[in-house]
């Protein structure tokens, strides 16, 4: 298990050429025209054909070998607590799986299965400092975790969020999760956070296990927090007319998790669909959960969105990548000059009925990962966890 971040010693230039394909993220052009990437000290800073872009002086070349080069995966819901652990399915490892899954930046949702979690206001918001800062020193196989994500108690005051915002904390863990599940102590707070820069999310649905709550669109529309958070259920699902009046009645975020309501997912994106919104559609797993914990978690939303919601493989891998970036401000998710150069190597899954990578994934394959980039280093190879790529990338030069 890698659980040291590889670090560079002084100045880096990666070279990745031979793509077969590239998939920048980015809803309003998917696809680029373009088979060479080059990245110096993790920042991409060129994007062309060969002949075109300077690559003299690299540190390291990849070659892509005709693979599917996008920008890594973003898990938009995740429930990490220390560590490569969970307590959640007892697992240790999980990040780095996730890693093999072609995930490199995750987002929590809430720090909630911390054994003995505490709910007093300051014992909260010390756990979520601890948490912000400790997944920032490690990542766990490079993996950028973006944790420290308190759940609301109803005793919090304005200057709680002022404190927790000037303390590093970015997030707010899913209302409802916690005391506050009104919609107007929930509005009032998520008010809050938002004047200090945290952004906000709540769980959508039934309770997830015994001890969470209902949340119906009149809290969820109320609350008005940045992220409609498994607008699928975690598992089960609001009926589709209040879905539907969730998508209609505000521009916030529609995020479909792994751990949810499949049909209700489909259903929320032909809506996003209908009303021209795609841009609104984020993925997450929810995991760990009661159901368990995916590597393949947004590999198998990306598939199962571009097999039966009736859009191209291309937009629904922006699901998973550029719309999240956008939304959550992170400089990665996109193939674009200035980006963390983050990236993951696909192919289609050897013995796949499709003819080639996004192909496959239209007809529900699971692509092959052949390599996953974190700030331009290469993390891993071949993945353990997907079925086997037809084609890998190789390192051919240092
Ligand atoms: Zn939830």
């Amino acid at each position: 298990m890698a659980h040291d971040e590889p670090q560079a010693t002084g100045p880096t230039k990666l070279v990745i050429r031979n793509i077969g394909l590239m998939l920048s993220g980015a809803l309003e052009k998917p696809i680029l025209d373009a088979d060479t990437i080059v990245a110096v000290n993790g920042k991409i800073t060129a994007i062309g054909r060969a002949k075109d872009v300077d690559t003299e002086g690299a540190t390291t070349v990849v070659d892509a070998n005709g693979t599917t080069v996008a920008p890594g995966l973003i898990d938009s819901h995740v429930h990490p607590v220390a560590g490569d652990w969970t307590p959640r399915q007892n697992q240790i490892g999980w990040i780095d799986s996730f890693l093999h899954g072609g995930v490199t930046t995750m987002i929590s949702a809430g720090e909630v299965h911390m054994p003995g979690r505490p709910r007093d206001v300051v014992g909260l918001k010390a756990m979520a400092i601890f948490a912000q800062r400790a997944f920032w020193t490690l990542r766990p196989g490079g993996v950028k975790v973006h944790a420290g994500a308190p759940v609301i108690e109803c005793e919090m005051v304005e200057d709680d969020f002022r404190e927790l915002a000037a303390a590093g904390v970015k997030l707010l863990g899913e209302v409802g999760l916690g005391g506050v599940k009104d919609g107007p102590t929930a509005r009032k707070m998520v008010g809050w956070a938002r004047k200090y820069g945290i952004q906000s999310t709540i769980h959508t649905g039934g309770p997830s296990i015994p001890g969470s709550g209902l949340i119906d669109k009149d809290v969820v529309l109320e609350a008005d927090t940045d992220v409609i958070g498994h607008i699928n259920g975690g598992h089960t699902a609001l009926p589709d007319d209040q879905i539907r009046c969730i998508c209609e009645g505000c521009k916030r975020g529609l995020e479909l998790v792994h751990n949810g309501n499949e049909r209700s997912a489909l259903y929320t994106l032909r809506v996003a669909r209908e009303m021209n919104e795609l841009g609104r559609v984020i993925l997450g797993t929810d995991a760990p959960a009661g159901s368990g914990v995916q590597p393949l978690g947004i590999l198998r939303m990306v598939s199962m969105l571009a097999s039966l919601g009736e859009v191209p493989a291309e937009i629904a891998f922006c699901f998973a990548t550029g719309n999240t970036a956008r939304m959550r401000a992170l400089d990665c998710g996109l193939i674009e000059i200035g980006r963390a150069a983050d990236f993951v190597l696909m192919d289609k899954a050897q013995h796949s009925a499709g003819k080639n990578l996004l192909d496959s994934v239209g007809l529900g394959d699971l692509p092959g990962v052949g390599m996953t980039i974190i700030d331009g280093i290469v993390r891993t190879q071949r993945s353990r966890n997907t079925p086997p790529a037809t084609k890998v990338p190789m390192i051919v030069g240092h």
